[in-house]
């Protein structure tokens, strides 16, 4: 068994202040593989107050110096991907080839857009070419707790850590207690790399303790959250008294709009695989299906092959297959959902009910398409974070958008057809912080977001660095009295 009980506070691997030992699992045995500890507000405090000694310094130092230490950052990443997929694959089941060519290289993509963005970035400016002396600053805002899920752990804590320590913030990250293990696998290159102390700190623990004690303390500045909605409502009420700023990155339940004027069978074989990618653990994936009515059933049909092809399997295993869920929680509550679709009178063309065959243990779902759903139904309102298709049909364009926009969140939708001047149409009217056209893959550095209660925080490249950043406007710039 893996000891980890130790955060990163400092430039120094350090005990807890109370013992309160947590099992990490993997979810393809169900088998506790690694102990970390859980922190209470102590250790919380140590981790802030180191961090808001080093930001006196690290924010006065010049790019150059930071870049440097970031791109160093970045060959011990790529050095060390093979243990960094093989942590994530242990912690929350991403299946090994998935976890080295999608999660981990995410991170990579991730580090590489944001030393990009940072050679152009411009923080200081007249604020236009007839005003010289207004001049206009763009200063890091301090000390920043980033809270990250467990769905893509290096995606999370790269968009959040890098931007923040490159513009001069000093961090606090507090890591999903279920799969920490790529977190400290990361703090461990943050430190070979050469960060100075306290630049950048790691507490594990849960959210209603370490999280929640992120959210109102006074010494942090800003809170960088990805993760629930219900959680995210619960970080901006706990950071109001302190009116620090709050970055959210919250659920989705993204329409997939498939026009039947495209290659029908490439787009929803694309739109289903995508649904189960990461075995539905994704925050942007595609799950709501909206096929033209036209052309309906033969995307059912579709679909449902696609679902029966999709190989389910252990997460070490390499292969195309799709691996467990995360836990038991969320086996659990999948599950009900699945249940709920079925008792809601949706119909089941795929999957369904328990695991699939040849399984006995292990958090494995069978990948399941409803078809005729409605979006009212809960199966379509509410996020499923599981391999589960809803198939809706539409009549015509503005039927499809407004079912799209039908939905408390708006974070990815997708639209599929032969006409761009329809996708562009449609692209527009959609509520959403990003859409994605005929499978167009998004550009590193793009920003990643949501509408509604799927957010207001932007992430990655240029808008990912703004985040962390505060301006100063100073009037007068080169005025002598
Ligand atoms: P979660 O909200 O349960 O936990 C996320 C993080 O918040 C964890 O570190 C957790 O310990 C912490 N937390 C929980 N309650 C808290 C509280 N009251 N105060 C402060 N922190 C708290 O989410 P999860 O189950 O880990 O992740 C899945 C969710 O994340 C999904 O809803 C998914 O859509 C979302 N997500 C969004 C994005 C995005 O960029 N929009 C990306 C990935 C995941």
């Amino acid at each position: 068994m893996l000891q980890k009980t130790d955060f990163y506070i400092d430039g120094k691997w350090v005990p807890p202040h109370v013992k309160n030992d947590f099992p990490v699992v993997n979810p393809s045995s169900e088998e506790a593989f690694a102990i970390i500890s859980l922190g209470t507000k102590r250790d919380l405090d140590d981790a802030v107050l180191a961090a808001k000694n080093a930001f006196e310094t690290w924010s006065t130092t010049n790019l150059d110096e930071r870049l440097s230490v970031i791109k160093k950052l970045l060959t011990i990443y790529e050095d060390r991907s093979q243990d960094m997929a093989e942590a994530i694959s242990m912690e929350m089941g991403a299946p090994i080839k998935l976890s080295l060519n999608a999660q981990t290289a995410a991170g990579a993509g991730h580090i590489k857009a944001f030393i990009k963005a940072l050679e152009s970035f411009k923080f200081e400016h007249p604020l236009r070419e007839d005003t010289p002396d207004e001049f206009i600053i763009r200063e890091p805002i301090g000390v920043c707790g980033l809270i990250t899920p467990w769905n893509w752990p290096m995606n999370q804590v790269t968009l959040k850590v890098v931007p923040a320590v490159a513009v001069g913030c000093s961090v606090v990250l507090k890591p999903s207690e279920i799969a920490p293990m790529s977190s400290l696998l990361f703090a461990e290159m943050m430190h070979d790399a050469g960060f100075p102390n306290g630049v950048f700190n790691l507490v594990n623990g849960d959210g209603p303790t370490v999280g929640e004690a992120m959210s109102s303390h006074p010494d942090i500045d800003m809170v960088s959250f990805t993760g629930s909605t219900r959680a995210g409502v619960a970080v901006t009420k706990g950071a109001a008294d302190s009116v620090k700023r709050v970055s959210l990155e919250l659920g989705g339940k993204g329409a997939n709009i498939i026009f039947s004027d495209c290659d029908v069978e490439k787009a929803v074989k694309r739109g289903a695989l995508h649904c189960f990618n990461n075995t539905g653990q994704s925050c942007n994936a595609p799950t709501r299906m909206l096929v033209q009515r036209d052309v309906y059933e033969s995307a059912v049909e579709i679909a449902k092959k696609t679902a029966e092809n999709t190989e389910v399997n252990e997460s070490n295993l390499m292969g195309n297959h799709i691996g467990p869920l995360v836990s038991e929680v969320q086996y659990n509550k999948v599950q009900g959902l699945i249940d709920t679709g079925i008792k809601e009178g949706a119909r089941l063309i795929a999957g369904g009910l328990g695991r699939p065959d040849g399984f006995n243990k292990g958090y494995f779902v069978r990948p399941t398409v409803f078809a005729d759903v409605n979006n009212d139904m809960q199966i379509a309102r509410e996020e499923i974070f599981g391999p589960v298709l809803s198939m809706i049909p539409f009549d015509n364009e503005d039927d499809a958008i407004k079912i799209s926009n039908d939905t408390s969140y708006g974070l990815t939708d997708y639209v599929q057809s032969g006409d761009s001047k329809r996708t562009q149409r449609v692209a527009r009217q959609l509520r959403a912080g990003m859409v994605q056209v005929n499978g167009a893959p998004r550009a590193a550095g793009s920003p990643f977001g949501g509408y509604k209660q799927s957010g207001n925080g932007r992430e990655g490249g240029i808008e990912g660095l703004e985040e962390f950043l505060e301006t100063k406007a100073i009037s007068g710039w080169n005025i002598t009295s």
